[in-house]
């Protein structure tokens, strides 16, 4: 059987690594033709020399001759920095751009891919949230897939598969609740960033750990799943489930309810993703319903946690506005690991950003970019950092 040639963006992160453990587990299936990182390069050193991919990608500032020494040494061609990226994510002859940076900077590259013609598993949902429109409209200009690997849409993907669009009702994402679920609003004033990252179910980046203790994560997926799915934010619902063992659900005009359960192991949903339309056996232990005894859902506490509301807000308005919001929350969750603003600040600054940051409208590519530096240098401005 051919070989499924990928590019892996962000091969040292945490979707980046269990990527490459499904990789090793259907070796016969997959070859790496492409890495990029920009952090850990003694682990993507290790990568280079295990998968020998044609092309790999580090960051701007790397030490460049040794890096490309070492890359040499391999038989892989070294890029630098996002434009290495975008040539990087549009290497001819991939089979599928796996996408697992994190943050708007994953924008590009997912247009670069489309643009050349590849299909793309999504791991990135900032690309969808600041470029959802565009993205979209590439995709199906291209007749290219776009998978997700974010487990909810991937649930969601399973549970729609080949079934008629106007039968949905409803898509209702679940929420772990993150570690402070049934924090009330006065203890979370003395949060700090060592508390928000011990996730109770899932061990993920920094980034996407704190947003899923905002619930900044699920109103980014809220978006996601908008642009992925078609359906109006209006009709995407949000409902906490701790276990994170339903990924999520799809509610048909008929009253029916279908959803996706298993253990929480991203390997699940990555897997689907490189391998769809087919399923193949995985890493990922079984669920076992008997033992877990049983599942809850409570509503989310939005008021505490405006991020949620404050995601509706922007895609309602649209444009940019997706694009400033998600800006901004990236210059606050920097600064609240960094101990310089408190957990409850995060809300708070992007909301202000978002009425007050001046932002074009949105033509094309540029005026994305262009929201998104002018909402990082207001948020800045207003964190005074
Ligand atoms: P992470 O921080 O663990 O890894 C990010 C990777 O991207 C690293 O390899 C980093 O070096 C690389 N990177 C970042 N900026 C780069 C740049 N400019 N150039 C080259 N490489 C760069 O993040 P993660 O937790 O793996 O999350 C990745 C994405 O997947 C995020 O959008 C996140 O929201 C989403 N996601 C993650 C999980 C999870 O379980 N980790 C689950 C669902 C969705
Ligand atoms: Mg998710």
């Amino acid at each position: 059987m051919k070989k499924k040639r990928l590019i892996i963006l962000g091969s040292t992160g945490s979707i980046g690594t269990q990527t490459l453990e499904v990789v090793r587990r259907h070796r016969d299936r997959f070859a790496v033709a492409g890495l990029a990182a920009n952090s850990r390069f003694d682990l993507l050193a290790r990568q280079i020399a295990e998968f020998r991919p044609a092309m790999a990608c580090a960051g701007e500032d790397h030490d460049r001759d040794g890096w490309q020494r070492a890359a040499r040494r391999c038989g892989t061609v070294a890029a630098f920095g996002a434009g290495g990226l975008a040539r990087l994510a549009a290497l001819r002859g991939a089979g599928l751009v796996v996408n697992a940076l994190v943050g708007a900077a994953g924008l590009e590259p997912t247009l670069a891919a489309v643009t050349a013609g590849h299909d793309v598993a999504l791991a990135n949902k900032e690309t969808l949230v600041a470029g959802g429109e565009l993205v979209m409209r590439a995709v199906r200009s291209k007749g290219v897939r776009l998978l997700p690997i974010d487990s909810e849409h991937a649930a969601l993907h399973q549970c729609l598969d080949g079934r008629d669009p106007a039968t949905v009702r409803r898509l209702i994402l679940t929420a772990s609740g993150g570690p402070f679920r049934t924090h009330p609003r006065h203890r979370l004033h003395a949060v700090r960033a060592r508390h928000a990252l011990r996730h109770p179910t899932w061990r993920m980046g920094q980034k996407v750990t704190i947003d899923s203790a905002t619930l900044m994560n699920k109103g980014l997926e809220m978006i996601e799943a908008h642009h992925l799915f078609g359906v109006p934010p209006r009709r995407i619902a949000v409902v906490v489930h701790p276990e994170s063992i339903v990924h999520s659900l799809v509610e048909f005009i008929d009253g029916s309810v279908l959803a996706q359960l298993s253990v929480p192991d991203m390997r699940l949903p990555i897997q689907y993703a490189l391998t769809w339309p087919e399923r193949l056996p995985s890493l990922v232990r079984q669920c076992d319903l008997a033992a877990l005894g049983k599942l809850t859902f409570h509503a989310p506490d939005a008021g505490t946690f405006g991020c949620l509301r404050l995601a509706y807000r922007a895609i309602a308005a649209g444009g940019t506005l997706p694009a400033v919001m998600n800006a901004a929350n990236e210059v606050a969750v920097a600064a609240f690991l960094e101990d310089r603003i408190g957990f409850l600040d995060i809300p708070r600054v992007i909301g202000r950003a978002m009425r007050t940051v001046r932002r074009p409208p949105l033509r094309g590519i540029g005026d994305i970019r262009a929201a998104d530096a002018a909402a990082r240098a207001h948020t800045n401005t207003l964190i005074g950092g």
